[in-house]
């Protein structure tokens, strides 16, 4: 069963056209790399899924349940699909590890312990143990990316979306956090990425969808193939 499946699905914000007749399914374990121009959609995509933007027609079933429909509940969604943003969007009032068991202890009720003790093995994973009682603000970009993602994997859901995560970052900070997706997707992790990180795309996935003017133009299970073109 796909996890995710899109049938003719559109999208407009007023007028403007912005999802032209999707049709696409999501695997679990499978890391998916969606590249586009800018303002091709590729955002609005990722957003459908987990319920940020609503879409205008067509069907979308997450693990077989209409988003549509009254008696699909977005949190479900939420606890299920993380996402990670390009501007990381960490509570700034909040230290790193607090960031982190928030939502397992106000949405799973996780008991604190813990949820400290998973949040800390989440960030060593990341490699931002040693910044745990850090406050956002005093972190690098990369470092609260990888903060980030060590939050959307606290609820440990079967997948994870990436918008751009690399493309608000210096350049020298967008090695780090390419590595922990990539350790991530290793590791089997079901992944949707927008991304212009070609490489990445070319190492790491194992699908890419090209996007332009809100359609799917290219669905290939091919990647070296289609970066040789
Ligand atoms: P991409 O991620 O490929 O850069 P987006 O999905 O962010 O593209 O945007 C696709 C198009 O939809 C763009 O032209 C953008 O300006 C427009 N758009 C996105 N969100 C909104 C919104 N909330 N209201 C109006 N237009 C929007
Ligand atoms: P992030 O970096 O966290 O992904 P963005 O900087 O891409 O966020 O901004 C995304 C937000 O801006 C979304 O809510 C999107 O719908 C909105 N947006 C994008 N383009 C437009 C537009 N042309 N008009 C209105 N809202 C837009």
């Amino acid at each position: 069963m796909a996890m995710i499946e899109f049938k003719n699905v559109e999208k407009y914000f007023g007028n403007f056209h912005a999802l032209k007749d999707i049709n696409l399914t999501f695997e679990k374990g499978e890391v998916v790399v969606v590249i586009g121009p800018s303002g091709s959609g590729k955002s609005t995509l990722l957003r459908t899924i987990n319920g940020l933007e609503t879409i205008s027609s067509g069907n979308l079933l997450i693990n077989d349940q209409d988003i549509r429909s009254k008696q699909t509940k977005l949190t479900e969604i939420r606890k299920n699909i993380g996402m990670v943003f390009q501007h990381f969007n960490l509570y700034p009032n909040k230290t790193v590890l607090e960031n982190i068991t928030l939502a397992p202890t106000k949405v799973l009720n996780r008991n604190e312990k813990e949820a400290k003790d998973a949040a800390e093995r989440l960030l060593d994973r990341v490699g931002m143990l040693d910044k745990k009682d850090s406050y956002p603000s005093t972190l690098s970009g990369g470092q609260q990316q990888r903060v980030a993602i060590a939050r959307g994997l606290a609820m440990q859901p079967e997948m994870l979306l990436f918008d751009e995560p690399t493309s608000a970052l210096d350049p020298e900070m967008i090695g780090d956090v390419l590595d922990v997706m990539k350790q991530l997707a290793r590791e089997g992790m079901s992944m949707i990425v927008v991304t212009h990180e070609m490489n990445f795309a070319r190492d790491v996935a194992d699908r890419v969808i090209f996007m332009a003017d809100g359609q799917v133009l290219e669905d290939s299970y091919d990647v070296e193939g289609f970066f040789e073109q």
